[in-house]
């Protein structure tokens, strides 16, 4: 017997079942005494109740599959649940028991995840709504408008430019269709949907949205592998930072706030923060699941219900009958999942949750906006930490100049900046597929909430606390993006480009504010 873990969790079941390349589940028909399903691969998930039966099911499917079948056991609870929603899915009417994939969104998925991208933007825009524009194809019509980008690294490219009927097919079986992701959608609103895409032996999460545009439809879709958890080693994060950051892990109760622009990592980082964790039980609420763990409980929190606020509301009132020592509340979008953190961080949970704030400091603020007090803010059990993130796209090795095209800038960067400097190549070469970037690396600050810290918050004196991260060496984004453009990781263009400018005075208030001689303090 494969001594695996028992899967007590459905989710976890359906992930298992459907990362096989061709999800069919058979079900024992003949054998109504022994509860299993078996894949067409050979595996076998067994409800342990019957092992001699079991003997008997793993020669069969030895013989008739030809494959060594992989066992793994499930709870008697998930079987069930399992199964009577399949069977529901096929007694109910008009829904095909085949699905068929539409050909465009089955090609568009595999061209993006074989070609790592993270997100496509497909625009279905219709060109009678850009005449004037000046674009037209050689027979006088205006030329399609219609067109998909890829982003790979942070950086958008262009990826193809095809008809309005092709892209708003795509856009209508991608929401609609049966494999995907089955939604009642609306053109002149906003819509949302999720699924999962198996592919090449491995399942990944799609998320979709799309906005009404002038022209027509634009839509996201957001890619992520669903078995894509990383170490918190592998971040990204300074030996510093990664220091505080596993000091988070170990507390009992207080909140961590995780902030950073849509793809910075959160999710990645927040999804290694409770990979870390041992022994403990973990909740996580998402909007959509995108990584499974094996000891952590994923619940879906959907927003597109009518009366959502009290669906919410209620989940998480039946959840916390669960026992959690660990709770991810997700995004910390309004004030009822901030005021959800606030109460289980001060009943000596550990909690997590993410924001859009760039900066510790407009974490502070942020949190205040949502209905946090100022008292609450500053009072030592509620606020443990802060990290705040961004990734950054890395200068291709092979091909990085080392000497900036203008002079004159190449100078200040030399004098200010110091070290290693490389520059992004715009000509790239064969290793960066011509783009001169080779991938992104992470940018962060960390820092955890002390007394000063707290007696500063509740004198709202964020200045003070700027003031006190440069006094104590704590590490801001700008310095943290400053010391891997000291080492050539990346090009200062694009840190300034995406982070904030490299000026004397912003260097000379985070470096060394004694100094006058700006030059050489930033050298040594
Ligand atoms: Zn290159």
């Amino acid at each position: 017997m494969v001594a695996s873990q028992i899967i007590t969790d459905v989710t976890e079941l359906e992930a298992v079942v459907c990362s096989t390349e061709i999800p069919i589940v058979q079900y024992l028909q003949d054998r109504p005494s022994l509860h299993a399903i078996i894949t067409e691969q050979g595996g076998i998930l067994y409800v342990n109740d019957n092992l001699r039966m079991l003997k008997q099911l793993l020669r069969v499917v030895k013989e008739t599959l030809g494959v060594e079948p992989q066992l793994r056991e499930i709870s008697e609870s998930v079987y069930q649940s399992f199964t009577q929603a399949r069977q529901l899915l096929q007694k109910r009417p008009n829904k095909r028991r085949e699905v068929s994939r539409n050909k465009s969104v089955e090609e568009l998925l595999a061209r993006a995840i074989d070609s790592e991208v993270s997100d496509i933007h497909l625009h279905a825009w219709q060109d009678s709504f850009i005449e004037g524009s000046g674009i037209k194809d050689n027979i006088g019509r205006h030329a399609t408008s219609s067109w998909i980008r890829f982003r790979k690294h942070q950086t958008l490219v262009n990826e193809a430019r095809i008809s309005y009927e092709e892209a708003y097919g795509i856009y209508r079986a991608a929401f609609t269709g049966e494999p995907y992701g089955c939604a009642n959608i609306d053109d002149r609103r906003g819509n949302d949907a999720s699924f999962q895409h198996p592919y090449k032996g491995q399942t990944y999460l799609v998320r979709l949205a799309s906005v009404p545009e002038a022209r027509g439809t634009s839509m996201t879709f957001r890619i992520r592998n669903a078995k894509d958890s990383v170490q918190l080693t592998d971040c990204g994060y300074s030996n510093k930072q990664l220091a505080i950051i596993q000091r988070f892990v170990k507390n009992n109760g207080g909140l961590l706030v995780v902030g950073g622009p849509t793809n910075s990592g959160k999710s990645t980082t927040l999804t290694a923060f409770l990979d870390a964790m041992q022994n403990k039980a973990i909740l996580s609420y998402e909007d959509p699941v995108e990584v499974l763990l094996p000891e952590v409980s994923h619940i879906q929190i959907r927003r597109d219900c009518i009366d959502a606020e009290q669906t919410i509301r209620e989940l998480m009132l039946q959840t916390m009958r669960m026992d959690p020592d660990v709770i991810n509340v997700g995004e910390l979008r309004d004030e009822l999942m901030v005021s959800f953190a606030k109460e289980k961080a001060t009943e000596g949970k550990l909690t997590t949750g993410t924001t859009h704030c760039g900066k510790i400091i407009m974490c502070f603020t942020r949190l205040l906006q949502l209905g946090i007090s100022v008292e609450e803010l500053a009072a030592p059990d509620t606020l443990m930490g802060v990290i705040c993130q961004k990734l950054v796209p890395v200068s291709c090795p092979h091909c990085a100049l080392s000497e900036h095209p203008d002079p004159q800038q190449q100078a200040y960067y030399q004098t200010h900046l110091g070290g290693e400097l490389r520059y992004r190549n715009p000509e790239g070469c064969n290793a960066c597929d011509y783009s001169g970037i080779s991938g992104q690396t992470l940018v962060s600050e960390a820092v955890e909430i002390n007394r000063t810290i707290r007696e500063l918050i509740s004198q709202q004196s964020w200045d003070g606390i700027i003031d006190y991260f440069w006094e104590h060496q704590i590490d801001t984004l700008h310095i943290d993006a400053l010391k891997k453009v000291q080492i050539g990781l990346l090009d200062p263009t694009l840190v300034e480009q995406r982070i904030d400018r490299f000026s004397v005075e912003n260097l000379r208030h985070h470096w060394q504010p004694q100094s006058h001689d700006t030059g050489e303090a930033i050298a040594c």
